[in-house]
């Protein structure tokens, strides 16, 4: 039995691309060191898979920054913008590369392409922009040298009959892109001469199959019949041109297109996600064609965890449903981009694992997981037995559920608002700020050296201390309303949380890529999540800063349903379960904070959006216990202490019912950068709560000025939504600015709002 992959990390064991590619971008990396490092590092990723006997290795989405922005370029879909005048003036372009980076990441003057999450991982991609005119004159614009030559390197390291050439499907290419004056099926179209000619080439190096990645076919809006008969006629052409093709499917089952996809013409093969979604379900019902190969994704690719009970039996059940004669082979569920490298440089975190084993459950990163292929292939070539027990993954235990009278204030909302922030009963348009101030070198330093032990306890919290204090004199100064401490002692807040309870597992090498150079760390959680002796998490800082102002200080919580969908979680125990852990976690806080004396406390929940399942037909259940989750944590604050929300975003139409669901006093989001027209609909959703749709961009370098601040503001006023709800307040935490910009820019947002005020 072959195991095959279908995508490695690619941003090097020890981070190497990170570092080059922001040397080169400074100008003190030469583009040859660059490359050669970017070399190193795809070479890796290709003897890691050699090494533990991979039979076909997925080659071609190793990347300088984003495999899709890399597709976008090679299939010539290069924007308007990037090839006018103006361009060529700004940005001298010289070479392709230089192209690439501009459109990652824009020139003074002209913007990047806009990045969206690849799907719902932690991942984001570029947008590829696509109108008429860029589609029209693509063919004389693509140019896929760069990949053919990966290919050719990957076939004269392995041999060509080990290599399987990863590409970028058209439907997900359409499916990917903002598109103007064009429909996903004319792109589609349009493309298939290009990929064509992109095939021949790849047929031309001999390999042993081509890949072509299609996650957007578990996408609700590609089930339907014109996708059917598009997807028919372009396969049937692809098919013909020699090259045996394996269609790649990740991240949910195939749903109501199974029938119609696995009988595509052309085919070879077809990967299926077996880690998430129902596509054993699809095959019991279904079945599956013997003619061509099936990809078992049974290895998950978005798990730190493996469980080899769980993966046998997956694997017996599949096969007890399919022909004898259908061959199969062993897979990642998806590629392994969106987990780490290596475990056994854990060394702490396989410490504190061993003193809680769990029978079959072992934490694997790629490397590992390559193991577990291969072992799975041996194993399974020597059983004949076919059927075996089928063992369900999580074992939900129905004491999870919280109590429904858990998850309840204890007076609604029209009543207990009156008895809120007494003393800001006649102000109009409070005002605020999101939590974090400036992250100064000096704390970052102070942070570093504490953890180290290189400092006490004592000296840690005085500066910590002192910066609070700082904190507090400056928004008094500027005249704010309602105050916050400014998260000295938080690097992140997930991490800051996660260090605070039981349950969690840290690493120090843990990177995955988020974007570009950019990586992320996430905490792992292991067991069952607490508070580490029930102790309280940030009263002490919030005490600190109260005790600085008679002015109301938030308590500052990052919220259940943020903390899971930024961490691995379990595969031993449903999502849900881990929600509801959190949310009992964070409940305690509330009530510690509640009777420490904090009248108002922020639940962060920037990532809830992020978690809604792909497929709309799953996304109610996820919202529903989301939902409770936070009200969980929530509910147990007295009618007297007003609770928020914050996101980071502000198109929240799908999710609306949820937001209302969560009966918060009030919600904060990302709003600088959109206009009236969003504001009006907000209107048509009728928000109760109070409301505060941020007026300053934290992104942004530029201090906004008294007047654009009341540009803003006279569209709330204006806003049929009731006048005495509105707060004002910075889009997001301002940690990424400098003390400059934020005392300049809220001293002009206080200064605007009390222009607003004399003017009511
Ligand atoms: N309270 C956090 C901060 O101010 C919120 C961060 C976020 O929403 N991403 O930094
Ligand atoms: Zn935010």
């Amino acid at each position: 039995m072959k195991v095959v992959t279908i995508g490695y990390p690619r941003i090097g064991l020890r981070r190497e691309l990170k570092k080059s590619l922001e040397l080169y971008w400074k100008g003190s990396c030469s583009f040859e060191k660059l490359l050669s490092v970017s070399q190193s590092v795809f070479f890796e990723a290709l003897r890691d898979q050699a090494n533990a006997e991979v039979d076909v290795v997925g080659v071609g989405s190793h990347t300088l920054y984003d495999h899709v922005l890399d597709w976008t370029l090679r299939l010539g879909l290069i924007p308007k913008r990037f090839r006018s005048e103006e361009f060529q003036q700004k940005a001298a372009v010289e070479n392709r590369l230089q192209l690439y980076f501009a459109m990652a990441r824009g020139v003074p003057g002209i913007a990047a392409l806009d990045m969206t999450k690849w799907f719902n991982t932690n991942y984001h991609n570029l947008t590829p922009e696509i109108d008429q005119e860029t589609l029209s004159t693509a063919v004389s614009r693509c140019d896929w040298s760069d990949y053919l030559l990966l290919i050719t390197d990957a076939v004269k390291e392995i041999g060509a009959n080990r290599v399987s050439a990863e590409v970028l499907g058209p439907f997900t290419v359409a499916q990917r892109a903002a598109l103007t004056d064009v429909s996903i099926v004319d792109v589609v179209r349009e493309l298939i001469p290009i990929y064509k000619k992109l095939l021949k080439d790849i047929h031309d190096l001999n390999v042993s199959e081509v890949q072509l990645h299609e996650p957007a076919f578990v996408l609700e809006t590609f089930h339907t019949d014109e996708f059917r008969l598009l997807a028919s006629e372009v396969f049937a052409q692809f098919g013909s041109i020699g090259v045996p093709i394996n269609l790649v499917t990740y991240f949910d089952d195939l749903g109501d297109s199974y029938p119609w996809v696995v009988n595509l013409p052309g085919l070879k093969a077809i990967s299926l996600d077996f880690t998430r979604g129902n596509n054993l379900e699809l095959i019991k019902k279904h079945g599956f064609p013997e003619n061509i190969r099936l990809g078992a994704g049974i290895v998950d690719g978005r798990s730190v965890w493996s469980n080899l009970r769980h993966q046998t039996s997956l694997y017996r059940s599949i096969k007890a449903l399919v022909s004898p004669k259908t061959e199969i082979s062993i897979q990642p569920s998806c590629s392994f981009q969106f987990i780490p490298i290596d475990v056994t440089v854990e060394k702490e975190a396989l410490e504190l694992l061993n003193s809680f084993p769990k029978k079959n459950v072992s934490l694997r990163f790629a490397r590992q997981k390559l193991k577990d292929l291969r072992a799975f292939a041996t194993e399974f070539s020597n059983d004949d037995v076919a059927i075996g027990s089928t063992i369900s993954e999580t074992s939900e235990r129905h004491s999870d559920e919280p109590d429904e009278k858990l998850l309840n204030r204890s007076v609604p909302f029209d009543e207990r608002r009156p008895l809120q922030l007494p003393e800001l009963r006649n102000v109009l348009f409070p005002t605020s700020t999101i939590g974090s101030f400036p992250q100064t070198k000096e704390m970052r330093r102070i942070r570093l050296k504490f953890r180290k032990k290189q400092i006490s306890e004592e000296e840690y919290y005085r500066a910590v201390d002192d910066y609070i204090t700082y904190c507090i004199g400056v928004q008094e100064g500027i005249g704010l309303d309602v105050l916050v401490h400014g998260e000295p002692e938080r690097s992140d807040m997930i991490e800051y949380f996660a260090e605070k309870m039981d349950g969690f597992l840290f690493t120090t090498n843990g990177w995955v890529q988020s974007y570009g150079s950019r990586y992320v760390r996430p905490p792992i959680i292991r067991g069952d999540v607490a508070r580490r002796n029930n102790k309280p998490m940030t009263v002490r800082e919030f005490v600190v800063a109260q005790s600085k102002t008679s002015q109301p200080v938030k308590g500052m919580l990052t919220g259940p349903v943020t903390i899971l969908n930024w961490s691995f979680p379990r595969k031993d125990l449903s999502l849900k379960s881990q929600a509801f852990q959190i949310g009992a976690a964070l409940r305690g806080e509330v009530k510690d904070l509640d009777d420490a004396g904090c009248r108002v406390i922020q639940v962060d929940e920037p990532a809830l959006r992020e978690g809604l399942p792909l497929r709309i037909s799953r996304r109610s259940e996820y919202l529903s216990w989301s939902v409770r989750a936070f009200r969980l944590a929530t509910s147990i604050a007295r009618p007297e202490t007003h609770i928020i929300t914050h996101f980071c975003y502000s198109d929240f139409g799908d999710i609306i019912d949820a937001i209302k669901a969560m009966d918060v006093d009030q919600i904060t989001i990302e709003n600088s950068r959109s206009d009236d027209a969003m504001l009006k609909e907000f209107e048509s959703y009728g928000l109760v709560p109070d409301f505060a749709p941020g007026v300053y961009d934290v992104h942004s370098t530029v201090i906004p000025t008294v007047n654009d601040f009341l540009k803003h503001l006279h569209s709330m006023k204006n806003c049929k939504l009731r006048n005495e709800g509105f707060w004002v307040v910075p889009d997001c935490g301002l940690k990424t600015r400098n003390w400059k910009e934020v005392i300049r820019s809220l001293r002009n947002l206080v200064n605007a709002t009390e222009l607003l005020r004399n003017s009511l």
